[in-house]
């Protein structure tokens, strides 16, 4: 075995709070994908440093998974994922930036390779004529919209593009795409009033675009069956372990552990409050806390305070059962009830877990009133970060993991 040197060693004990990412538990996750889309190719959406857990890491194992499609939001993250997806593999990996083209910025998107998801005939217009200049040939997306609302061209555009060549003259298009605004629930009805306005567009496009693959799916549209598959689909939140649907259980594997250093424990006398606002208070009896090193300013909302949300707080596993919150999280600090916990159950340098298997991203999102996507996107960057299996890319270790 190799001595790890002292440094790291160092910052391990000393960190106050470890994040766990596990990329075995990505790629299970990419292979259950796989395994539920046969007929088409499974991409991976690793905008916001791939959901919190880091882009670099997490990329470099789809990629070494056979994951040759990424999704990025814009252009800067294209640019970082082009820098750590190695050049040597073949078929040479695509990115596609899904906020499509900014304004005046064609020759970055051409130096890196990155192929926008073009939203408006405007935003084509500029790409396409920026060919000449920047490179030839430019690839790219279009996206239309189905009823999101939100980005894409209507089906007016796609019957113009349908009929006129100069529009797209230049261009190579290689993905026709649309998104849904409620896969994660297969009840909605919207899912198949957007599944039929796609085809309609699609059924247009296609003999226009023979060298294209449509688009539907993300995670949740992944389950509403191969109707909503096309050649390729897009998940990102359940690639990283969350929950993509709604009222039903999560068959994918957890991939993120944020555990919290116990700081100091004290016992707390009848009557007294614990933490900012004085919200919390003993009663009439004694109670036992814990102090854990880790706070908002690491992704861990205030909204998970006790008596903040009427669902009730946040709850952290330490010592063998979860306990709850007491009072206010503070930036850098939670305290945590530990008063049901027999003695010596917990000690002073202990970790609590605050998300991972016994606390999933997505129950702690529902405790602070939102997703588990939001918790995964909001981790913070104190966290002292560990890769599974741990890698001797030094990169791997550096913050968030940009390249
Ligand atoms: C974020 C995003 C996805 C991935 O969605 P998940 O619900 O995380 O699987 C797919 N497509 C588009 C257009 C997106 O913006």
């Amino acid at each position: 075995m190799k001595t790890r040197d002292i440094g790291e060693a160092v910052q391990e004990t000393a960190a106050g709070a470890i994040l766990t990412v596990d990329l075995d538990a990505v790629a299970a996750n990419y292979a259950m994908l796989k395994k539920q889309a046969p007929g088409a190719e499974v991409s991976a959406v690793v905008k916001a440093d791939a959901y919190g857990l880091g882009l670099g890491p997490v990329a470099r194992r789809l990629a070494a998974e056979g994951c040759r499609t990424f999704f990025v939001a814009d252009a800067n993250e294209g640019a970082a994922l082009r820098e750590i997806l190695p050049d040597t593999i073949s078929p040479a990996p695509i990115i596609y930036v899904l906020n499509g083209l900014f304004p005046g910025t064609a020759a970055l998107y051409a130096k890196a390779r990155l192929r926008p998801v073009l939203a408006s005939l405007a935003e084509l217009a500029e790409w396409r004529d920026a060919g000449p200049e920047v490179s030839g040939v430019l690839p790219a997306a279009l996206h239309f919209d189905t009823g999101m609302n939100r980005l894409g061209m209507s089906a007016a555009d796609a019957a113009m593009l349908a009929q006129d060549e100069t529009l797209t003259a230049g261009l190579e298009i290689s993905l026709v795409m649309s998104h849904l605004a409620c896969a994660d629930d297969a009840g909605h009805p919207q899912n198949a009033q957007q599944l039929s306005r796609f085809r309609e567009i699609w059924e247009r496009l296609q003999p226009r675009f023979p060298g294209a693959v449509a688009s539907l799916a993300n995670s949740g549209g992944v389950w509403l069956g191969p109707d909503y598959h096309f050649g390729l689909v897009r998940p990102g939140v359940s690639l990283y372990g969350g929950n993509p649907f709604t009222g039903r259980a999560n068959p994918f594997h957890p991939a993120v552990r944020a555990e919290a250093r116990v700081i100091a424990l004290r016992e707390v006398a009848p009557g007294e409050t614990v933490g900012y606002g004085a919200t919390w208070n003993t009663g009439g009896a004694p109670r036992r806390v814990a102090i854990l090193g880790a706070g908002y300013a690491d992704g861990y909302f205030r909204a998970l305070s006790s008596g903040a949300r009427p669902e009730s707080g946040g709850v952290v596993h330490i010592g063998g059962a979860a306990c709850p919150i007491a009072g206010r999280i503070s930036m850098d600090m939670v305290a945590v009830d530990v008063s049901g916990l027999p003695d010596g159950a917990v000690t002073r340098g202990d970790m609590a877990e605050l998300i991972g298997p016994h606390i999933t991203v997505d129950d702690v999102g529902f405790r602070a009133g939102t997703l588990g996507y939001e918790i995964l996107t909001a981790l913070g960057r104190r966290y002292m970060r560990r890769y599974i299996p741990g890698s001797n890319d030094k990169r791997d270790k550096e913050g968030r993991g940009q390249a």
